[in-house]
């Protein structure tokens, strides 16, 4: 369906086709959602309110994670199995992500993870760091560019301004 995106960073609208879905209520609210995250093609800037809602979302997850972790940590200290459901957890989020999407972050974070594994397997004392070291890992891994690029690069594929000015991500 043809709709328009109004960009609030340099006051151009633009004339956008929206790939794969049919005018209707539905599709309004299609279009309205990918277009959070599309790129202007007069001015090039992405959306400011898809840029602000992935930053409250970065850092809502980054205070859930560190707050989350902080707690099996301390938790882990003193009763060194509390590591084990962190490290299943995410052992079974990274396999089934590198089975998805095999990548070299992916090969280093299954090989790390069963490292720290063997490593609390032997010194179960010092088990607590498993989830400290897990915190770091998952923060770092959000922190990819790749990562949030995602849904920019997504809603690019789902829509296709007409402006001839349109420029690649
Ligand atoms: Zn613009």
């Amino acid at each position: 369906m043809i709709s328009r995106y109004e960009c609030t960073a340099c006051n151009v609208t633009s004339a956008v086709e929206v790939l794969d879905v049919e005018p209707g209520a539905h599709g309004d609210i299609v279009a309205s959602v990918r277009m959070h995250h599309a790129t202007c093609p007069a001015c090039g800037k992405r959306n400011p309110e898809g840029v602000r809602e992935q930053n409250r979302d970065e850092r809502n997850i980054t205070i859930i994670t560190i707050t989350t972790m902080s707690a099996l940590t301390v938790g882990a200290y003193f009763v060194w199995w509390l590591a084990l459901p962190v490290v299943g957890l995410l052992g079974v989020m990274t396999a089934m992500f590198f089975v998805k999407q095999p990548t070299w972050w992916g090969a280093l974070n299954l090989a790390q993870l069963l490292a720290v594994i063997a490593f609390a397997w032997f010194v179960p004392r010092w088990a607590f760091l498993v989830p400290a070291l897990q915190t770091l890992v998952v923060l770092v891994g959000r922190r990819r560019a790749e990562q949030l690029d995602a849904p920019w690069q997504r809603a690019a594929e789902e829509l296709r301004f007409f402006d001839d000015s349109q420029r690649r991500l």
